[in-house]
């Protein structure tokens, strides 16, 4: 399907690799021009690079710590100084530390929310006057499953990504007047190095290998398999893009099946 992204702009925070590449690859692919944010220097470049080599589009690499509001509004410069505006926006980052509630004290809760929830704040209040001065936007947030159903000994994410999920939802319905959607997707396990290390430690705490926590852990989707990062990409371009232009204020699962809930 052709989404009608070319020509325009996109950000994804923290795509040097994992969700947030997939998503970048998938709108690089559909010939957005794309300005990827992620941490690490090197890697940052290197997945410009190889988004350009595979796909011809241009993207503009930013080294951004999500967390770090100058960071964050450096981020925004850059690109519309680049790119001449936004007119979609994914919000991402890396996941706060694993553990339960004994682990952590304020500052730890601190760290988490600037990382997860006012990371979201910050990118979508910095976009907002150029959707605004476009005339519209696509605004993708992503959390996870523990939204719906939380994940033992990963508190910290479970609580500050049932914040960003109601802030999606609150602003979808704040935003719609204005043709500014927002939607969310919860991934469930989508192969990447997070949840590999997730398995490697889980695996660690039980005395066993990684191989077998995620046969386990396969065992229980009713897919039988991990996803990848182009069938989350896939349903991430198509929600950014106009050919999704009736869906907004949505938490949509990619997970094989693993959540069981009705709604
Ligand atoms: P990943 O480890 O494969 O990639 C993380 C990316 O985030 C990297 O590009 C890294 O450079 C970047 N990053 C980390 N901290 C950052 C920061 N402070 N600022 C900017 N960029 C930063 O992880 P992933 O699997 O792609 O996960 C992305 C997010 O989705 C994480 O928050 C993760 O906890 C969450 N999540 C993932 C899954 C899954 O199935 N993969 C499931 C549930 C939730």
């Amino acid at each position: 399907m052709d989404l009608g992204l070319r020509g325009k702009v996109a950000m994804v925070a923290a795509a040097s690799r994992g969700l947030g590449y997939g998503i970048a690859r998938e709108l690089a692919r559909e010939g957005a021009l794309v300005s990827i944010g992620s941490r690490t220097e090197p890697d940052v470049y290197d997945a410009a690079d190889s988004l350009t080599e595979e796909s011809g589009s241009e993207i503009l690499a930013n080294v951004l710590d999500a967390s770090d509001p100058d960071s964050v509004a450096q981020w925004i410069d850059h690109t519309v100084n680049a790119f001449g505006g936004v007119d979609m926006l994914v919000v991402n980052a890396g996941g706060p530390p694993a553990g339960n509630f004994d682990d952590f004290d304020d500052t730890a809760w601190q760290s988490a929310f600037e990382l997860t929830l006012m990371s979201a704040v910050r990118m979508i209040r910095g976009v907002l006057p150029f959707m605004r001065q476009a005339g519209g936007g696509s605004i993708l947030t992503i959390t996870s499953c523990s939204v719906k159903e939380p994940i033992d000994f990963l508190l910290l994410s479970n609580v500050m990504r049932s914040g960003v999920t109601s802030l999606a939802k609150s602003l979808s319905l704040q935003l719609a007047p204005e043709n500014i959607r927002i939607n969310n997707l919860m991934p469930g396990r989508i192969d990447t190095d997070r949840v590999q290390s997730l398995d490697a430690m889980n695996a660690t705490q039980q005395g066993l290998d990684p191989e077998s926590v995620r046969a386990a852990n396969e065992l229980g989707i009713p897919m039988r398999r991990y996803g990848t990062i182009d069938e989350f990409g896939r349903l991430g371009a198509f929600l950014l893009s106009d050919a999704s232009s009736y869906i907004t204020g949505q938490t949509i699962g990619v997970d094989g099946g693993l959540i069981k809930t009705v709604w």
